[in-house]
C-alpha cells in the first residue's frame, strides 16, 4: 500500500543520516581538518612516528600528524574540533620529543601535533639584570642551553636529559641535581603561552591569568597546549668539577647528601646512585679505575653488596680554579665515604649537562636505545626513604644490571603547592628512579615480564607499608587511581580540566578524563 511504501522510505531515509553522520564522525574527520587554513600542514600517511615514544610499550595510531608553522595553526586546530562538539572522537596530543614511557604523548584516532615543528617565535635571550629566554614549547632543552651559552647564561634546573622539550618537561616538573636549590623546572618559569581545549590563545603568568599559569605547570598536557615559555636565566660557569664517592651503607649516605642539600653553596648538583650486585651488560666492568673518570664508580664490581655512589658537582670558572679546589676539599672532608672511592674530573659545563647523550650514542650503537624501558620514578617522604632502602635494594631488587637506579633527596619549600605537580607532604622527599631497560624476547631477569614484576612488587610495598609515596612521570588505567594518585587535590584538578578544557580534548595518553561520545 502507499502507507507502506511511505514508511519504508521514510526508514531508508533515516537509515541513510545515520550513515552520514557516522561517516561524518570516522572517514570524514581527516577531510575536515583539510579544509583548514594552515601555515603548516596535516599529514594523513606518514603517522607511525607518532605512535611511539621512549618507553616502546605502548602504540596507538593517531588519523593525522598536525606540522605547525605557527601558533595560530595550533589554535585553528583545536578550535576547529572544540566546535565539532562532543559527538566527535577526536582529541589532541601535543608530543614534544616523544619521550614518555606509556602512550602520554599519543591520541588513537586522534591529531597529534608534532611540537617540534612550531619553530615560531624564534629563541630570544634576553640578558639584562634579570635573564630570561623566549622559548617554543617545542623547542628542545639542548637547543636552549647552546642558545644561552653564547650570551654567557644558561636555565637554572635540569633534567639529566636535554634532548627533551620545554613543553613535555614543564607538563611534568622536570627535576634533577639542581632542583635542591632552584627547584624543579616549572619553579624556574616566569610566563607561558597556552593554548586552551576551547582553541583560545592565552598568555599567562603569576600575575596574569595565574589559575591558567599553576594549572598547566605539572599539568599532563591536560590543560592547554603550551606554545611560548619565558624561562629564567643564570650567568652559567665555563667548566665543572665532577665528583662520585662511594658508600657501602645507606644511612651514612643519606645522611652526608641531606647535609650537602641544606649546606649553603657546598656543591650546585646534587645526585646519587644504588650499585646492586652490578655484573649486566648495560654497565660493564671494568678491573681498572681511573679516579680522574667519574663514570668508572658505576662500574665497581660489587660481588653482591649494595653500593651506594654520591653524585655532586662544583661549577666554576678556571680564573677561581686555586679558590673553587679549597671549597671542594673543604666541603668533601665532612662527608664519610669510603675514601679510596673519589673520583673527580672536570669537564666543560655542556659536557656535563649534555652527559647522558653520550651515553645514548653508545647504547644506540649497540641496539639498547630502542627497547621498552619500564621505568618507575617514585617520590618518597624522607620519613620513610631508609625502610624503603632496606626493603628495595638487595631485596624485592637483587642485582642493578638492568639499568640504573638514582636516589636524591629535594626540598619542599622550592615547589610551589599552586601548581598541579603532586609531592610528598614532607619537608624533603627523595626521587627514587628505577631507569630499567629491557632486552627484547629475553624472558630472564633482563626480560620486560620480570622487570615489570619487580616494579609491581616495589609498589605494592609502597602501598602496604603506608609510605606516602607519590608516583613521578605517573601512569594508571583508571580515574579511580588518579583520584588517589591526587588526593585531596584531585576537585581542583577535575575543576581546571572543565575550565580550561570541557570536552576532554587534550592529552588523552594520560587516561585521565575520557573524551564523552
Ligand atoms: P612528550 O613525551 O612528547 O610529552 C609528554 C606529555 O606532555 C604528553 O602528555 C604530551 O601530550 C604533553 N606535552 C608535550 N608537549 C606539550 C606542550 N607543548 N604543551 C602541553 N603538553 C605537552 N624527567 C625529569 O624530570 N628529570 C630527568 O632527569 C629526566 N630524565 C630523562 C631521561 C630520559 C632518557 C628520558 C627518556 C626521560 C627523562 N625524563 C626526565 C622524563 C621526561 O621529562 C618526560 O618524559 C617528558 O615528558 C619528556 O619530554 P618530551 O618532550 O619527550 O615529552
Amino acid at each position: 500500500t502507499k502507507q507502506h511504501v511511505f514508511i519504508r522510505s521514510l526508514i531508508i531515509l533515516f537509515l541513510s543520516c545515520i550513515t552520514v553522520k557516522l561517516n561524518l564522525c570516522f572517514s570524514s574527520i581527516p577531510y575536515s581538518l583539510k579544509t583548514l587554513n594552515l601555515e603548516g600542514h596535516f599529514n594523513f600517511d606518514e603517522v607511525h612516528h607518532a605512535a611511539r615514544d621512549f618507553g616502546n610499550r605502548y602504540q596507538f595510531l593517531p588519523s593525522a600528524v598536525l606540522h605547525p608553522k605557527s601558533v595560530s595553526d595550533i589554535a585553528t586546530t583545536i578550535k576547529h574540533i572544540w566546535e565539532m562538539g562532543p559527538h566527535s572522537e577526536l582529541t589532541v596530543a601535543a608530543r614534544g620529543h616523544g619521550h614518555s614511557l606509556q602512550g602520554q604523548a599519543q591520541s588513537h584516532r586522534g591529531v597529534v601535533i608534532n611540537m617540534e615543528s612550531l619553530q615560531d617565535p624564534k629563541m630570544q635571550v634576553y640578558a639584562g639584570n634579570f635573564p630570561y629566554v623566549d622559548v617554543s614549547g617545542g623547542e628542545l632543552w639542548i637547543n636552549i642551553l647552546h642558545e644561552s651559552l653564547k650570551y654567557g647564561l644558561a636555565p637554572k634546573s635540569w633534567t639529566d636529559y636535554l634532548h627533551l622539550t620545554v613543553g613535555g618537561t614543564l607538563s611534568n616538573a622536570g627535576i634533577s641535581g639542581q632542583a635542591f636549590r632552584h627547584g624543579p623546572q616549572i619553579s624556574n618559569v616566569h610566563q607561558l603561552e597556552v593554548i586552551t581545549g576551547k582553541g583560545e590563545i592565552i598568555n599567562c603568568s603569576e600575575k596574569q591569568n595565574s589559575e591558567l599559569f599553576h594549572s598547566v605547570l605539572g599539568g599532563l598536557g591536560q590543560f592547554g597546549v603550551i606554545t611560548r615559555a619565558r624561562i629564567s636565566l643564570e650567568p652559567a660557569p665555563e667548566m665543572v668539577k665532577w665528583i662520585r664517592v662511594l658508600y657501602d651503607d645507606f644511612a651514612t649516605f643519606a645522611r652526608d647528601q641531606e647535609h650537602l642539600t641544606s649546606a649553603e653553596n657546598a656543591f650546585d648538583y646534587i645526585e646519587g646512585f644504588v650499585i646492586v650486585n652490578r655484573t649486566g651488560l648495560l654497565n660493564n666492568w671494568r678491573s681498572s679505575f681511573n679516579p680522574q673518570d667519574p663514570i668508572q664508580a658505576s662500574q665497581f664490581k660489587t660481588d653482591g653488596k649494595t653500593l651506594f655512589c654520591l653524585e655532586l658537582a662544583k661549577y666554576f670558572n678556571p680564573d677561581k680554579n686555586e679558590k673553587v679546589n679549597q671549597e671542594v676539599e673543604n666541603s668533601l672532608s665532612l662527608l664519610s665515604y669510603i675514601p679510596s672511592t673519589l673520583f673527580l674530573s672536570e669537564v666543560s659545563y655542556l659536557q656535563f649537562l649534555d652527559r647522558v647523550h653520550v651515553s645514548e650514542v653508545k647504547l644506540r650503537s649497540k641496539g639498547l636505545w630502542e627497547v621498552p624501558h619500564p621505568w618507575l620514578n617514585l617520590l618518597i617522604p624522607r620519613s620513610k626513604i631508609h625502610n624503603f632502602a632496606e626493603k628495595v635494594f638487595g631485596n624485592i631488587l637483587k642485582d642493578t644490571s638492568n639499568g640504573p637506579i638514582l636516589i636524591y633527596p629535594v626540598n619542599r619549600s622550592k615547589w610551589d603547592n599552586r601548581t598541579s605537580a603532586v609531592i610528598p607532604e614532607e619537608d624533603i622527599f627523595y626521587l627514587v628512579a628505577f631507569l630499567s631497560s629491557a632486552v627484547p624476547s629475553s624472558t630472564g631477569t633482563e626480560g620486560l615480564e620480570h622487570i615489570l614484576n619487580q616494579n609491581k612488587r616495589i609498589l605494592e610495598y609502597c602501598e602496604t607499608a603506608y609510605l606516602g609515596v607519590k608516583q613521578y612521570l605517573p601512569h594508571y588505567t583508571t580515574q579511580e587511581q588518579w583520584r588517589t594518585h591526587f588526593g585531596p587535590r584531585w576537585e581542583v584538578f577535575a575543576q581546571r580540566k572543565s575550565t580550561y578544557d570541557p570536552l576532554a580534548i587534550l592529552a588523552p595518553g594520560q587516561r585521565i578524563f575520557q573524551k564523552a561520545i
